[in-house]
């Protein structure tokens, strides 16, 4: 029947309880009928996108009318965004005059072309970020920054803040990459649809019938990490460690991606790495969410290699499948990996290796890692958490705004 699989907030009862299910809906009651936009960059590929397409309509089933846009823009726009995403995470940038003007008049079209009278808009990331100088607020502006922001490239910081500074509250992944700034910071780490397809249960035979159909070898165990083709996620960092697990445990290693169309580097990431692959390492790319889940669900571990992480949702789709991760010492990995509990993380090629071996081999452990990720996941990190920080959220702006709520609307229908 079609619509039976549109996940509604009472759904997660079976999962956390009928309690935490009604708090939330209690929350959400004076926030009835607000209409709400979030705008980002891209419908699939990549964390935010991840979000969005599960958490809209889990707003919606709350009550709260929400919608999402995304924001159009030219190759060379989604150029200059990825590098001010990479500065963001420390990289250098050219911040000539030419990009800001790209990018400015980007958004300008933007927003132009979007009429946004909505009750409170919630702008993701920095592709959308300059919309506010656009519009004249009816509401409450929520900038959502999902990036690593331990160490952005200063320069590039002082120019986006501006910005920034128009906005009412800006909400991070971590507490730790608060930043000095005049507006309110929030700290609200991002999370997963348990019923999705993506993250929902599976039958052997439908992981085997996957597995299959992409031709991945089941003989060995698997080792594999899934992320988009990004030298932040040290691919490369993945074979090397691979070729020294090798030489103590026979294993096949499969490196899963897919392109966000926001990302204009992921094709040359992939293709460079297309020499390593044998039969025993493979290089996919993909866009098939059913396949993440088989393949994070047959693995015997799963790497997160990353260099620098604004949460890393691979890792909480895997700790929710009961698989101990390996992952990068770095941003919001190690907000969800407690080290030698729930999982391990590295901080080099030779430890990830160390790491895998010792799983590997010891399968007791693996399982009671396991056990803990899943926990970790269900106490912290699936949609019916974010979406409680946001409610109270928006709830504590009814003081500073008018906002409109369904008692308002019923004055004004009288
Ligand atoms: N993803 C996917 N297919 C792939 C690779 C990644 O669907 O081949 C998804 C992955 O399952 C996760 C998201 O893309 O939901 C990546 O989010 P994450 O926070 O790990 O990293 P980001 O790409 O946002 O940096």
């Amino acid at each position: 029947m079609i619509g039976k699989e549109i996940v509604n907030i009472k759904d997660y009862e079976s999962i956390v309880g009928a309690e935490t299910v009604q708090r939330v809906l209690d929350k959400a009651e004076p926030l009835r009928d607000l209409h709400i936009t979030h705008i980002n960059s891209t419908y699939y590929g990549g964390g935010v996108a991840e979000v969005l397409s599960s958490f809209v309509i889990l707003m919606n089933s709350v009550g709260i009318k929400t919608g999402w846009r995304v924001l159009q823009g030219s190759p060379d726009y989604f150029g200059i965004t990825k590098k001010i995403h990479n500065a963001l995470q420390g990289s250098d940038i050219n911040l000539s005059d030419r990009k800001k003007e790209i990018y400015e008049s980007t958004v300008l079209e933007n927003s132009i072309r979007n009429h946004l009278d909505h009750d409170i808009v919630i702008i993701h990331d920095p592709q959308p970020l300059p919309m506010i100088n656009h519009y004249r607020k009816r509401g409450p502006w929520i900038w959502r920054c999902h990036i690593d922001l331990t160490d952005p490239n200063r320069e590039l910081w002082n120019y986006l803040t501006r910005f920034v500074e128009k906005y009412d509250a800006v909400i991070l992944s971590l507490e730790e990459y608060k930043k000095d700034l005049e507006t309110p910071q929030l700290f609200f780490p991002p999370a997963i649809n348990p019923f999705s397809i993506k993250n929902k249960d599976l039958s052997e035979q439908e992981i085997d019938d996957r597995m299959e159909h992409y031709k991945i070898p089941t003989d060995l165990p698997i080792i594999t990490q899934i992320s988009r083709f990004d030298k932040w996620k040290d691919p490369e960092g993945v074979i090397e460690a691979y070729k020294l697990i090798k030489k103590e445990v026979d294993c096949t290693l499969v490196l899963l991606g897919n392109v966000a169309t926001d990302d204009p580097e992921g094709d040359k990431v992939y293709k460079s790495l297309l020499d390593e692959c044998d039969d025993r390492l493979l290089i996919l790319s993909h866009q098939d969410t059913a396949l993440v889940n088989a393949l994070q669900r047959r693995a015997a571990v799963v790497i997160q290699k990353s260099k620098r992480e604004g949460f890393g949702l691979t890792v909480t789709e895997a700790m929710w499948k009961g698989k101990p991760v390996v992952g990068g010492n770095v941003g919001g990995i190690k907000y969800q990996i407690q080290d030698g509990e729930n999982g391990f993380l590295v901080n080099s090629v030779e430890e990830t290796a160390e790491r895998v071996v010792q799983l590997l081999r010891d399968k007791d452990l693996c399982s009671e890692m396991g056990k803990k990720a899943k926990e970790t996941v269900k106490s912290n990190f699936l949609l019916i958490h974010l979406l409680e920080h946001h409610l109270d959220l928006i709830n504590s702006f009814e003081s500073s705004f008018k906002i409109r709520n369904k008692h308002d609307v019923g004055q004004h229908q009288e």
